[in-house]
C-alpha cells in the first residue's frame, strides 16, 4: 500500500446534504482503499486541490466530532450516510478514531444512520454502533471471487472477512446490507449463497465509469465483463438467488 500524504485540517461543515440519502458525513478527504473503479477519485482530487494520485493523500478532518455535535442540534431529521466519498474505516481511522467519535455523537439523536465500508476495522466499533437507535451497516461486496476483488479493491478486507463481520453485526441485532456494485467478475449464484445468511438487504449496481476502468479490464483480458449483457445477467441471477433465500433486493440500474 502506498503511504499517503496526510494533512490534518479543520473542516467548515461535516453534516452535508447528499443526493443519495438526506445527509452524508465524510470524516476524511481521500481514501487509502483506492479501489480502481472509485467514482470519488474522478472528482475528489480536483475538488480538494491535491496533485497526488487517488489513495496517495488523505485530509483528516480533526474537528469532525465537535462540528457534528454542533450541526446535529440544528439539523432537520433525516438519514445520514457515513460515508459517500471515502471509506470511514480506512487505515488512518485506527489512529484518529474520527468515525468512532462521530458515531458516539449520534447516539441518542434518533437520526437514521447508514454506515458503509470495505475495511475490517468496522468490527472495532460494534459496541458503539449497536447503541444507535436506527442503523444499517454494510460492506460493498460485488463478487465472491477473492482474486477478482483483489484486482479491483486491493486494499479492502478479503470478501470472507467482510461476510464474517456482517454476520457478527447481524447476530448483535444490527441490520446489515451489502452493496453489490459495481458487479465484478465472479459467480452470482455463489455470491447469493454467501451473502444471504449475512445480510437483511442488498443493493445491486453495475459499473458506471467505464472509461476509467477499461484499461485494467483490457490488461487482464476481462473486457467481456464490462458489457451491458454481463451486468443484466449477473444482476438478475444474483437478485433471484437472494430473493429465493428471503433477502430484500433493490437493483439500481
Ligand atoms: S472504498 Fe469507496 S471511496 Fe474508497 S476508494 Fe473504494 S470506492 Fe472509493
Amino acid at each position: 500500500m502506498q503511504v499517503p500524504v496526510v494533512r490534518e485540517i479543520e473542516a467548515k461543515s461535516i453534516l452535508n446534504a447528499s443526493k443519495v440519502y438526506d445527509y452524508c458525513i465524510n470524516p476524511y478527504t481521500g481514501c487509502q482503499v483506492a479501489c480502481v473503479y472509485c467514482y470519488a477519485a474522478l472528482f475528489m482530487r480536483r475538488y480538494s486541490g491535491h496533485s497526488e494520485p487517488w489513495g496517495g493523500f488523505v485530509d483528516v478532518k480533526i474537528n469532525a466530532p465537535e462540528l457534528l455535535a454542533k450541526q446535529i442540534g440544528k439539523a432537520k431529521k433525516g438519514t445520514i450516510w457515513i460515508a459517500s466519498v471515502c471509506d470511514p474505516y480506512q487505515p488512518l481511522e485506527k489512529k484518529y478514531a474520527l468515525t468512532r467519535r462521530l458515531v458516539e455523537a449520534l447516539i441518542g439523536r434518533n437520526f437514521p444512520v447508514v454506515i458503509q465500508s470495505k475495511s475490517a476495522l468496522l468490527r472495532r466499533d460494534l459496541d458503539v454502533i449497536r447503541r444507535l437507535s436506527d442503523v444499517d451497516v454494510g460492506f460493498t461486496i460485488a463478487t465472491e471471487d477473492e482474486a477478482s476483488a483483489r484486482l479491483f479493491e486491493p486494499q479492502a478486507a478479503p470478501i470472507r472477512e467482510r461476510i464474517e463481520i456482517l454476520k457478527e453485526f447481524k447476530a448483535a441485532g444490527v441490520r446489515t446490507f451489502a452493496f453489490a456494485g459495481p458487479l465484478l467478475p465472479g459467480s452470482p449464484e455463489k455470491l447469493a449463497a454467501l451473502l444471504a445468511p449475512a445480510v437483511d438487504h442488498v443493493f445491486i449496481d453495475r459499473m458506471n465509469y467505464l472509461p476509467a476502468v477499461r484499461t485494467i479490464y483490457a490488461r487482464h483480458g476481462l473486457l467481456e465483463f464490462l458489457s451491458d449483457s454481463f451486468f443484466r445477467t449477473q444482476g438478475s441471477i444474483l437478485a433471484k438467488g437472494l430473493r429465493s433465500r428471503g433477502v430484500w433486493v433493490k437493483s439500481i440500474f
